[in-house]
């Protein structure tokens, strides 16, 4: 009896009593869960502690900065238009050979007045003093448009002068040179090269218009444009054009650089933007906008090897182009490798990529370790040459001379090896690794080592001797962050939406902004083109699409209006 109402009764008693029991083991099994979860959650916490104390990481992505006025042209086949001024300037040929004259004046550059006619023809409104129906100080200070200077002959610099002397003036660059077409490659284009094709696809071909024709124009019709619709800046807005980017001997960069660093002084500029990446559409799942922030350096060695001569009837082992053959081998046997490093943009870019896009899980792992970055340096290289090139110094052999004659003993014998220098290196670097993997090889051929700075001795018979004919440093490296970024930043993301990531990237190859690092910390290497949107850069059938020289329009259009609107 005493049970039932009781069991009834004592039930939760029973189970209280059980729990009391058991209570010591729930309370371990508890801790032991505790245990557990805490040492994952420390875990988890170590990780991302790691991956936050990255020396690099991706930027913070700014907004979108949308410009006052929208890009709107009235003329209503515009994409027409601007196909046909293209492909006027493809027409107009400005080749850079090799063997160019040093001085801008000499008549083989009389072609760039060619093309300066041409782009007078083209856009009228820039060249001449313009009414319009307000007062007499807008009439002193807006009713002219761009002022033309002429540097080193055909460098064209003009000035799009801002109503505010106070705020530091922006430089939009490209250059006016191309590369030639060698006679014996112009019947495998499949439009001739300096003809300008527009076909019905939308392609405009022809050498030049994707380096650098397309940003030139580009430029100069956002300006039109913004003329058109009666932009006036208060901003200061320079065009820079030089005329042997390609290679030419006057360096008409140097020029033009230094004529506005004696108007405006050292750090004078707000950005200035040049030729350079572009836009990966869908990589990896996502739009990357990718501007670089650096060139490398490059240098050329040159490898002498002088030993005595005689007939070559009586030889020794080793001639002197044996030796510089061995030599060689041992430079191509030492390669660099890829390496992250904070100095370098790219590294940012890789983070980005970790970040934002669905890029292979071993690789972001990789990433996400500095103490793995070697291992993903590697990953990167493997996938793409490109990257690999971003990722450290490379080494070309790229001439070699030696022997006159069939039996005569060579007497000198040499190699030139280019090489294109990381961020985080220096010629004198490379120097020292000559001396470092060449002083053993020369001891066992009983050559006397004469390095970079010193001169060959009199007496010397049996030398290895070490030169650098040309070397120029890499870059300095442009902030990603700050005000200059943010406007490229915001205005890209208007254009190409808050989705796209706007990752910082080194460049390969070289710009005339080189001559421009007195004038800036923030130099942008971009043109808003896609892989898709040019091909065959230097080479037979160069050519670029209508939407990707749209794009640089509105590109430069509402870049030149957020700049504008910017306050120091
Ligand atoms: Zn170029």
């Amino acid at each position: 009896m005493r049970g039932l109402p009781l069991d009834s009764n004592a039930r939760p008693s029973w189970a209280l009593s059980r729990i009391l029991r058991l209570f010591p083991v729930v309370l371990l099994l508890a801790a032991g869960f505790l245990l557990t979860s805490r040492s994952e959650f420390f875990a988890e916490r170590v990780s991302s502690r790691d991956f936050f104390k990255l020396p690099v990481t991706c930027p913070a992505q700014s907004p979108a900065i949308s410009p006052l006025l929208p890009f709107a042209p009235v003329d209503a086949d515009y994409p027409s238009t601007a196909a046909v001024r293209l492909s006027g300037a493809i027409r107009v040929r400005t080749e850079t050979f090799d063997a160019s004259s040093s001085n801008g004046s000499d008549p083989s550059y009389d072609k760039f007045g060619d093309f300066e006619g041409y782009l007078r023809k083209t856009y009228p409104t820039m060249f001449h003093f313009f009414l319009q129906v307000r007062g007499a100080v807008d009439t002193i200070n807006s009713f002219k448009s761009l002022k033309l200077e002429h540097i080193a002959s055909h460098g064209l610099l003009f000035t799009w002068q801002g109503s505010d002397a106070s705020l530091s003036p922006i430089i939009l660059m490209a250059h006016q040179d191309t590369v030639p077409v060698p006679e014996n490659t112009v019947e495998r284009w499949t439009h001739p090269p300096f003809e300008g094709h527009f076909d019905e696809n939308g392609w405009i071909w022809g050498r030049g218009g994707g380096d650098c024709k397309n940003l030139l124009i580009g430029e100069l019709s956002a300006v039109d444009e913004l003329l058109r619709i009666g932009f006036k800046p208060q901003r200061t807005v320079l065009l820079s054009f030089g005329f042997d980017e390609e290679g030419g001997r006057v360096r008409s960069a140097s020029h033009l650089s230094a004529h506005v660093e004696s108007i405006y002084g050292k750090d004078s500029v707000l950005f200035i933007i040049d030729e350079g990446e572009g836009i990966k559409e869908d990589y990896f799942g996502r739009t990357f906008i990718t501007p670089a922030l650096g060139e490398k350096g490059s240098a050329n060695i040159e490898v002498t090897v002088a030993v005595p001569g005689g007939h070559s009837s009586v030889p020794p082992v080793h001639t002197g182009i044996g030796i510089l053959s061995e030599l060689v081998t041992t430079i191509e046997n030492h390669p660099f490798y890829p390496k992250l490093s904070t100095k370098n943009p790219f590294s940012a870019y890789a983070q980005c990529l970790a970040e934002h896009s669905d890029i292979d899980p071993a690789l972001k792992k990789a990433l996400s370790h500095e103490r793995t970055w070697d291992k993903a340096a590697a990953m990167m290289a493997a996938k793409n040459a490109g990257d690999g090139a971003r990722l450290m110094t490379t080494q070309a052999v790229d001439i070699i001379h030696g022997g006159v004659k069939v039996n005569a003993l060579p007497e000198q014998a040499t190699a030139i090896v280019n090489h294109r220098i990381s961020v985080d290196s220096s010629v004198k670097e490379i120097q020292q690794r000559y001396l470092e993997l060449l002083n053993p090889v020369a001891h066992r051929f009983n050559l006397t080592v004469v390095d970079f700075d010193s001169d060959v001795p009199e007496t010397a018979t049996r030398y290895l001797k070490l030169s650098t004919p040309y070397g120029s440093e890499a870059s300095p490296v442009s902030p990603y962050s700050g005000s200059a970024w943010d406007i490229f930043s915001g205005t890209a993301r208007h254009l190409w939406g808050e989705d796209a990531i706007i990752a910082p990237l080194l460049m390969n190859g070289g710009t005339d902004t080189r001559a421009f690092q007195n004038l800036s910390r923030a130099i942008y290497r971009f043109e808003p083109l896609r892989s898709t949107d040019k091909y065959d850069i230097h080479t037979v059938n160069e050519r670029i699409h209508i939407d990707g020289h749209l794009n640089t329009i509105r590109w430069v259009f509402a870049l030149i209006q957020n700049a504008d609107a910017f306050r120091e």
